[in-house]
């Protein structure tokens, strides 16, 4: 088959197909195109593009016709190898499709073989006789060249036009006759050009590193210089200064010719790294790399990155797929954030991914976080990764104040419960009056309600997973969403037979309007959640806002519980406390105490002593107990007890698999069908729990179920379940997917 004039080569397709194929190349071809080069081929009665995977093909076996490549579409490959090596990875420890890696991986513009822009400058051509030739009538033409025998510098042919008031078709024409002579220039598209850092967030270029970060920045450069693959976990409290760590450790890889990668959990956070990136390191070109990018802003970010322009990228989860030659260093920032677990497929956790491509690299991995994963932290016990310390806050700032505030005693006159306690009230008017800065945190997931009772604080758990029930509103039921127990709701509560049971939650907008009321007409009150967070600019321009100082409170979700660093904040306050608590899910204890310190800790980074308040129904429970003490270690030694204890991750993996249907009658027969099928083949590598409707039973008018696979090897488990699998034909109407290590039980 192979031909004297044309090779065999092995394309990966990029639409519709899971592997690589054999095509035929011919020679001469074949002499541009490299592993990773972009290429069209035949699939079926289409044309798809493709990547090329590899030139090593064992001789086919005759039977079928091998096709030939169309054409090349980019010979510089699209891809860097050792991504090839992850999409492999990540297909099989995902169980997801090499192609959607793949996109996940180029972007669609680079797949589409999108060029640079690139604009035509305009200039005379030196000595030209020609000139004096164009005639008095030819009065455009006469116009360009009066213009450009003034202005010598070539120049745009869009601005030539526009100050000559003539038109394309002139200059063409001059063009054409070799009166002027044109070059083409690429234009770059850079994304947040405008994050010059501003004033108020500059950072003493003089800094001087604390012991202990020095300690820290040392031991990362040892690493560096050992030029193997290491994984360091940097666990440092809030405030403590991680950021100049990683710096350092920074600077060491670029200057020994590598190049950076800076995973933040969130696109908000990435221009605050920004801006103090292009600050300290200002000769680099720093690149910026997520989801919103434009297709020109993409395409070039992509080639400043492959030619080795740019050495240091920024950037959400996906950026852990910027095409970075010669990785050295990869830092994930608050490494416990499950904003890095991706929830479509490809369904990959980012700082898994970040690991393996260290490994794939010979390089540095370095987490980092206040609040480290129970994952992390179990993987220093298990000695595959190493750990550095920071403990104290630079400047010997103090950790701020944490009160609690029991909101079982706190009720109005009515004796009705309140959103605001009195000393939170009273806290934030003094620091109004102060002209001091507050964030007002409310943790808003609740979408379906746990029981809770005011009196005593208790919640309703399951007996067997340990996790809070589920209230459903449709038939009064209590609900597992791990192992599908259920019972009717009690009329009381379980503990102190109260009858004030309820389902709460209130919105921020009702928190912002509260505090409107409380404060003088005066006070600037802004709110930050998921709905400010859809338009794009706007939550920069707000966080930018109250870090001048323009703004007094600051309300918000999630989002603002994250990284942020304002020295003006001396007031924290937690709206509710426990609502992670009541949670179903066996990681609800990790969440609230990783939130409550996290937001604790955006209170009293400048030169004030910061306060914070919690409100809470349960102020003895441990992870509040742990949070209020800021006591890490205390709080990691009980839970991995839990854990160990039921089994949970990080002991063990945690696969979920969720079937979905618009008939709730056949996703609920198939997904038990299913269960029975795998509880009665008894794997030895899984035990399984469920079937149980999810806890969003109904999402876009599709049913789901699901059932959860503990498992210590990801890898034997997917493939016994896939063996079964083979012989489980599933009725067209239902789906399933399968979420390793998942986070989401929604
Ligand atoms: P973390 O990420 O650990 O919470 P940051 O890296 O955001 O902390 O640092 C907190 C603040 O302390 C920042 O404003 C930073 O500029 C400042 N900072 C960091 N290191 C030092 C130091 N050695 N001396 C003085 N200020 C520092
Ligand atoms: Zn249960
Ligand atoms: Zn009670």
């Amino acid at each position: 088959m192979q031909t004297a004039n044309s090779l065999l080569v092995k394309v990966q397709p990029l639409g519709g197909f899971n592997k690589p194929l054999t095509y035929l190349v011919n020679k001469v071809t074949a002499k541009g195109i490299k592993i990773g080069s972009l290429v069209q081929i035949p699939l079926g009665n289409r044309k798809v593009s493709g990547i090329i995977w590899s030139f090593e093909c064992e001789q086919p076996s005759n039977k079928h016709k091998i096709r030939e490549i169309i054409k090349v579409i980019q010979e510089t490959p699209a891809i860097t190898p050792d991504l090839m090596t992850l999409a492999n990875w990540i297909s099989k420890y995902y169980a997801c499709s090499k192609e959607s890696c793949l996109e996940a991986m180029i972007p669609s513009a680079i797949r589409d073989g999108m060029k640079p822009k690139s604009q035509r400058l305009i200039c005379l051509k030196k000595n030209n006789r020609d000139i004096s030739n164009i005639s008095k009538q030819a009065n455009a033409q006469r116009k360009i060249i009066d213009f450009l025998e003034i202005h010598k510098d070539p120049l745009p042919a869009s601005e030539l036009i526009k100050k000559t008031f003539t038109s394309f078709s002139t200059v063409n024409n001059l063009l054409k006759k070799g009166i002027l002579s044109e070059t083409h220039e690429i234009v770059e598209r850079v994304a947040y050009e405008d994050e010059s850092p501003d004033s108020s967030m500059k950072v003493p270029s003089n800094i001087q590193l604390t012991t202990e970060q020095k300690k820290a920045a040392s031991e990362i450069i040892d690493d560096l210089n050992l030029k193997t693959f290491k994984t360091r976990l940097l666990s440092g409290v809030t405030g403590s200064g991680k950021t100049e760590v990683y710096f350092e450790a920074m600077q060491h890889a670029l200057k020994q010719g590598g190049t950076v990668l800076f995973l933040v959990p969130e696109v908000a956070l990435a221009p605050q790294t920004v801006s103090r990136l292009r600050e300290r390191f200002y000769s680099e070109k720093v690149v910026v790399w997520h989801s919103h990018l434009s297709a020109g802003e993409r395409v070039d970010a992509w080639r400043n990155l492959t030619c080795g322009n740019a050495r240091i990228v920024v950037g959400a989860r996906s950026a852990i797929f910027a095409p970075l030659p010669n990785l050295r260093l990869i830092i994930v920032d608050e490494e416990h954030e499950t904003s890095y677990k991706q929830e479509d497929n490809p369904r990959y956790q980012a700082r898994d991914v970040a690991v393996v491509r260290a490994k794939a690299n010979g390089s540095v991995c370095v987490l980092g976080s206040a609040t480290p994963s129970l994952e992390s932290i179990n993987n220093v016990h298990k000695r595959k990764y190493e750990i550095s310390k920071l403990s104290k806050r630079v400047d010997d700032r103090e950790l701020p104040l944490v009160h609690l505030i029991d909101m079982r005693r706190e009720k109005d006159k009515n004796r009705t419960t309140t959103i605001f306690s009195v000393p939170l009230v009273e806290a934030l008017r003094e620091r109004f009056a102060n002209r001091e800065q507050s964030i007002l945190f409310l943790n808003r997931r609740g979408f379906n309600t746990t029981m809770l009772c005011p009196e005593c604080g208790h919640v309703e758990n399951c007996k067997d997973c340990s996790i809070a029930l589920t209230y459903h509103r449709t038939d009064g039921y209590l609900k597992c969403h791990l192992c599908g127990f259920r019972k009717p709701s009690p009329l009381s509560c379980n503990q102190c037979k109260s009858f004030d049971l309820r389902k709460r939650g209130h919105g921020t907008q009702r928190i912002e309007d509260l505090v409107s009321d409380l404060l003088p007409k005066s006070a600037k009150i802004r709110r930050v959640d998921a709905d400010v967070m859809t338009k794009r600019n706007l939550f920069r321009e707000t966080l930018s806002d109250f870090r001048k100082g323009k703004i007094d409170v600051l309300v918000g979700t999630q989002m603002i519980a994250k990284g942020l660093d304002f020295p003006k904040v001396t007031l924290v306050g937690v709206i509710d406390a426990d609502l992670p608590l009541r949670m179903e899910d066996f990681r609800a204890s990790e969440k609230a105490f990783q939130m409550l310190v996290q937001v604790s800790g955006r209170s009293g980074r400048g030169n004030r002593a910061g306060e914070v308040f919690i409100q809470t129904y349960a102020p003895h429970s441990p992870s509040i107990q742990y949070a209020r003490k800021a006591d890490l270690d205390g709080f990691l030694e009980e839970e991995l007890e839990m854990r160990k204890e039921f089994n949970y991750p990080p002991y063990r993996h945690l696969i979920r698999h969720l079937f979905r249907s618009r008939s709730q009658a056949k996703v609920d027969y198939y997904c038990s069908e299913w269960a029975k099928l795998v509880n009665k083949s008894q794997l030895e590598e899984i035990t399984v729990k469920g079937p149980a409707p999810a806890p969003l039973e109904k999402i876009k008018g599709q049913y789901r179920y699901h059932l959860f696979y503990f498992t210590s090897s990801v890898n034997s488990a997917l493939k016994a379940l896939g063996k079964i699998r083979e012989k489980f034909p599933l009725d067209p109407d239902v789906h399933d997917i399968l979420d390793v290590d998942a986070y989401s039980i929604t």
